[in-house]
């Protein structure tokens, strides 16, 4: 079985919708994982902050605006009156239920389940649409096999037997809709696995069902070398090391959540990045194999702070950087990037919320400096040491930009450079030009 999600873009109209419909139904067995359409997630976290600020109207008019939307697209998708009456009653109690929450206290707990509501829509469209053409298709709801633990780390032993047993009534039956991004908690309370979580769920079921292949599918032909919102004419790299695809999608390549790379690789089950409005184009694959000698794309963080510890004691004093890693660890601040000198240590972070208490502590150690509004450069590809001259490509393209750290050598797939965001746009650019054009 092959699991296939198609993210927003892709189930974003009624017409899109078919497509997906048509691409699904092509003889193999697949499991199909679906993200709400284009724009819901956004707008429901837009609603949710109505309700937290205790303004009905404000939430209604938008709750209003966005059930008038579903019932255009579900107009539109359907040509049946049966199939039209019934999913636009279950599209409708799902808005209810959404109204619902005008009433009482809105915390955190309400607000997961007002999220959770866009992917349930967008999965009874598809399925009832699939019905309607005549496709046999069961929905498996994902809130009873996809949960997380007490870390909030998704509980894959739960899932998979969980998922399995879902599947053993159906072995006649070659597709599966079902949602992606939502999920229950430790405590059976509806939660989800962070916003662009879908790739997560995709590569969660396919580690759970061993899948042959996991597919995610986009509005582009695959991972490409640079950042195409930031650089013009980049071009998809055709296979990537799942090494190499973690780095990228963790240092801010959007096709890939970050988080999706790591169940799939432990699975060592193929990730394959295809494109909806081009189904025939090759995408990206990613595997175990590497392609030798070849840097293969330049991706960029933002909302990067780079903290500087200088310490004249550091000089030959053992413990140092443990006390200054301790400190982050206390407050639950994970580091990306550092580099050391004898005199001193810088480390990157993107969670500032004990950015305070951090800095306070670390003053106890040495003298402390703080660069905000960074961004971490991410240049990938078969990066071993010992092949000459693709660390020094990837600096000298830079050299018209400052640069405030430099980390290489931490694995051999990838060099990370800090520089301003204000410097973003030159430096992926430069990077483009000098790695990658002719
Ligand atoms: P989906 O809604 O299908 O999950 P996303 O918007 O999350 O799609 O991801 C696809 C988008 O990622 C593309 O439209 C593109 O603008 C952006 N993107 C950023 N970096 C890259 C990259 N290196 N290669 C391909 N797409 C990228
Ligand atoms: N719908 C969710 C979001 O917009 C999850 C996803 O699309 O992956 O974040
Ligand atoms: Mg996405």
């Amino acid at each position: 079985m092959k699991v296939l999600k198609f993210g927003g873009t892709s189930v974003g109209s009624a017409q899109r919708m078919k497509e997906v419909a048509n691409l699904i139904c092509n003889g193999e067995r697949n499991l199909v994982v679906l993200s709400a359409m284009a724009g819901t997630t956004n707008t429901l976290v837009e609603i949710s902050d109505y309700f937290y600020k205790k303004n009905p109207n404000g939430a209604n008019e938008i709750i209003n605006k966005l059930e008038t939307k579903y019932k255009r697209e579900i107009d539109e998708l359907f040509t049946t009156e049966e199939y039209k009456q019934k999913t636009l009653q279950a599209v409708k109690a799902i808005f209810d239920h959404i109204r619902s929450f005008s009433k009482d206290l809105f915390t955190l707990f309400e607000e997961k389940i007002v999220l959770a509501q866009g992917e349930l829509i967008s999965t009874v469209m598809m399925n009832n649409y699939l019905n309607e053409i005549g496709v046999r298709s069961v929905l498996l709801p994902a809130l009873e096999y996809m949960r997380t633990d007490k870390n909030a780390e998704p509980d894959l032993q739960f899932t998979k037997e969980h998922l399995t047993k879902m599947l053993e009534p159906y072995s006649g039956v070659n597709l599966f809709i079902t949602q992606g991004y939502i999920c229950r908690n430790a405590y059976g309370e509806v939660d989800n696995l962070q916003r662009g979580g879908s790739d997560y769920t995709a590569s969660l079921i396919g580690a759970a069902i061993n899948a042959d292949e996991i597919q995610i599918w986009t509005d582009i032909d695959g991972m490409h070398n640079n950042d195409p919102r930031y650089v013009e004419n980049t071009t998809p790299v055709r296979q990537l090391h799942f090494e190499e695809a973690a780095e990228l999608a963790y240092f801010g390549a959007k096709i890939l959540h970050p988080t999706c790379i790591q169940p799939a690789k432990l699975g060592n089950i193929p990730v394959r990045l295809l494109n909806t409005m081009e189904p025939s184009a090759p995408g990206t694959l990613i595997s175990n194999d590497t392609e030798a000698d070849k840097i293969k794309a330049v991706a960029a963080k933002d909302g990067i702070t780079a903290i500087k510890i200088k310490s004249s004691r550091m000089l030959l004093a053992h413990g140092f950087m443990r006390k200054v890693f301790e400190i982050f660890e206390t407050y639950q601040t994970p580091v990306d990037m550092v580099t050391t000198s004898e005199v001193g240590v810088s480390v990157t972070i993107d969670n500032t919320k004990k950015l305070q208490e951090i800095l306070d502590e670390l003053k106890k150690l040495g003298t402390v400096s703080v660069d905000e509004d960074m961004v971490i450069i991410c240049v990938v590809g078969d990066l071993e040491w010992e092949n000459i001259g693709f660390e020094s490509k990837a600096v000298s393209a830079l050299k018209d930009v400052p640069v405030r750290m430099i980390s290489y050598g931490g694995s051999n797939y990838n060099i990370s450079l800090l520089v301003r965001k204000e410097d973003k746009q030159k430096a992926l650019q430069a990077l483009s030009r000098n790695l990658f054009d002719n």
